[in-house]
């Protein structure tokens, strides 16, 4: 047996590379760490210079509060902060960093250079690098700080092969900045890559203008969260506010969700589900709101101090908070108008500007009410009809026949009712479409006997009677129509191009991923007026492009990510375009335009479910009716 190892104190140096490790991790977390301590200065302008996705260098210069001349050398020991000076302080830290760890950390693994010029002082400098201190120098600088960052890692070979590509990393410091641009609106901030300003908001008093600035014409569509009254009334000092997006605006991930807490950005995954409960099925399975939600709550409610990075952070009472949340949302979609996703024009959309008081108690208009279906599993509704169905109602009919095979539930009235919503294209029409493949399923040949209710087709297939909802149906032919047909992914040239609206991290992530979109068949074009498509695949209509790309750009944010998901977007859009164009209910179908149906539901994979996987027919074996009227003996 060998001799148990002996324990040693590490050495300052050792330690100091491990917790570099953890806080220093990327360039776009120095930036991070940077501008934080900028925002801690009080600065009212802070711009942030990178080359290179910041490799090769960052840069950020302020006009705060500096380093006293005789705290730069302490500036860069690790557990040395002007920001707390006891235990008891860190029970409520009200200033983003706290664990004097950044400038220590970000000295060890680069060359950083520190120079600042607090008030009515001479500036002066400071530089370490790769963890040897140097001395303190005169520097000419204007009144405030500058903190430079080279050659990052240059010594650590191990960490460097691990890092992303340069446009990566630049499109991962404009999420950085656009974070904090968004949590502090009264501070400027200018974002320099490669020479080129790519970003520039100049401070304003109102978080609303920010969004503007940042955010684009997608802040217009954006709605101000309110809580309900009796939430005033609820116990704990918890506040939220903020803006959400109307249900017909969407994305993939939830990257656009924007949490701060007390002025703090923090991860938004832990309130995702509290937010998809609060627009109750108004959203689509795996869709996301674009949100930005702020919550105030004492400092000493939250504890900041989990985590080295302090993008996790814990809250004392987190279901409460979390349950207020869900309220809020829950609250502002029920009084506002809003349209569910993939209907056509947006209507009654208010703006950013707070609403009146009256606007809140709208009368729902009809697509409102028929929205809060269930799409995604939750419970539906119960929701009034609007006007009788011509169909007569005999429910006993059908649970007395034994035998009868319904692969679901049957449609709920609200489901058929948010596809007629959905449904604002044209009818596809039937007669004149492509064949599908071969019969690829054992369904026998079919006949249509008669359309009932003009919703459902009355077939004779084989030793069965088939119901078939022709809506269903036809939608699901529909999608495997769109879905298979390689033709309509391919590229192709828009007559007039599509313009893009943008926001600075939309285009550092076009930028990083431009090649990966060709392949893809897009082709975008930058001109001084911004990007356009000037080609996409063909199944996307004009209108589809934009949100399209907004997609794909969310899954492109890190190397390597968008092309496993590009399928689900495929499916996206088969399954929006497919419920467009399908027959709706309370249509009329002529014998030929049934007969094709039924002869395309034997050339899908799956005839018995519609997308949503609901049921599109109901089957009454002969054996059963016999069984019904008695004629067994
Ligand atoms: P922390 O922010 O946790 O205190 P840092 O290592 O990030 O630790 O910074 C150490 C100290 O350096 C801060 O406490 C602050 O006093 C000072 N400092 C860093 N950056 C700036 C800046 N841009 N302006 C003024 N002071 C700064
Ligand atoms: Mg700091």
């Amino acid at each position: 047996m060998s001799e148990p190892s002996r324990i040693k104190q590490l050495d300052d140096r050792t330690i100091g590379h491990i917790a570099a490790g953890e806080v220093v991790e990327r360039p776009a977390q120095v930036v991070k760490e940077l501008i934080e301590n900028s925002i801690d200065a009080k600065s009212s302008r802070i711009t942030v210079e990178i080359d290179r996705g910041g490799f090769d260098l960052i840069r950020i210069t302020d006009d705060g509060t500096g380093i006293h001349e005789h705290d730069l050398p302490l500036s860069l020991d690790r557990h040395a902060t002007s920001k707390l000076s006891n235990e008891e302080d860190l029970a409520a830290i009200g200033t983003l960093g706290f664990r004097g760890e950044a400038l220590a950390s970000i000295g060890m693994v680069s060359k950083l250079s520190i120079s600042s010029r607090p008030r009515g002082t001479e500036g002066r400098s400071i530089v370490m690098d790769n963890g040897n201190k140097g001395k303190i120098e005169p520097a000419g600088i204007a009144e405030g700080t500058s903190i430079e960052v080279s050659n990052i890692f240059s010594n650590q070979p191990a960490r460097l092969a691990f890092q992303r590509r340069p446009a990566t990393e630049t499109s991962k410091i404009v999420d950085v900045v656009v974070s904090h641009a968004i949590c502090h609106p009264e501070v400027g901030f200018r974002l320099v890559s490669d020479e080129k300003t790519i970003l520039e908001v100049p401070a304003v008093d109102e978080m609303e203008d920010r969004l503007y600035d940042v955010l684009g014409r997608q802040a217009g569509k954006m709605i101000p969260i309110s809580a309900p009254k009796s939430d005033s009334d609820a116990p704990g000092d918890e506040r939220w506010s903020g803006w959400i997006s109307t249900p017909d605006i969407t994305r993939g991930k939830g990257d656009e969700i924007h949490v701060l807490i007390n002025g703090r950005p923090v991860a938004a995954q832990p309130f995702l589900q509290s937010i998809r409960r609060g627009y109750k099925t108004r959203l689509m399975q795996g869709r996301h709101p674009v949100a930005v939600l702020l919550l105030d709550l004492p400092n000493d409610e939250v504890d900041v101090n989990v985590h080295p990075t302090k993008r996790e952070v814990r809250l004392k009472h987190s279901w409460r908070v979390l349950e207020r949340l869900e309220r809020s949302i829950a609250y502002t979609l029920e009084s506002t108008p809003t349209e569910p996703e993939s209907s056509g024009g947006i209507t009654g959309i208010t703006s950013l500007a707070p609403q009146p008081a009256e606007r809140r108690v709208v009368e729902k208009p009809a697509w409102a009410q028929t929205a809060q279906i269930s799409l995604t599993g939750e419970k539906p509704i119960e929701i009034k009809k609007e006007k009788p169905r011509p169909i007569s109602q005999s429910e006993s009919s059908q649970t007395t026949i034994t035998g009868i095979e319904a692969i679901a539930p049957a449609l709920s009235i609200g489901e058929r009712e948010l596809h007629r919503h959905a449904g604002c294209g044209e009818t596809e029409d039937i007669d004149n479409t492509e064949p599908l493949g071969p019969v690829i399923n054992d369904l026998p040949a079919m006949e249509p006997l008669a359309q009932f209710a003009d919703s459902y087709i009355l077939v004779q297939a084989d030793e069965e009677l088939l119901l078939i909802d022709q809506h269903a149906l036809h939608e699901r032919i529909r999608y495997e129509r769109l879905r298979h047909d390689e033709s309509l992914w391919q590229a192709q040239e828009r007559i007039s191009p599509v313009p893009l609206d943008l926001d600075v991290r939309q285009i550092a992530r076009l930028e990083a991923r431009i090649e990966d979109l060709n392949n893809m068949g897009f082709v975008i074009e930058k001109k001084a007026a911004g990007y356009s498509i000037t080609s996409a695949p063909a199944l996307l209509s004009a209108s589809e492009l934009e949100p399209f790309m907004h997609d794909i750009l969310l899954d492109m944010s890190e190397d390597g990510a968008p092309l496993e998901t590009i399928e689900q977007r495929k499916d996206h859009l088969a399954f929006l375009n497919s419920c467009r164009g399908a027959v709706k209910a309370n249509e009329k179908l002529n014998l030929s335009q049934m007969r094709r149906l039924l002869d395309d539901m034997r050339r899908i994979p799956n005839p018995w479910a519609c997308v949503h996987g609901r049921p599109t027919a109901m089957r009454i074996p002969l054996n059963a009716l016999d069984h019904h009227f008695g004629r067994h003996g």
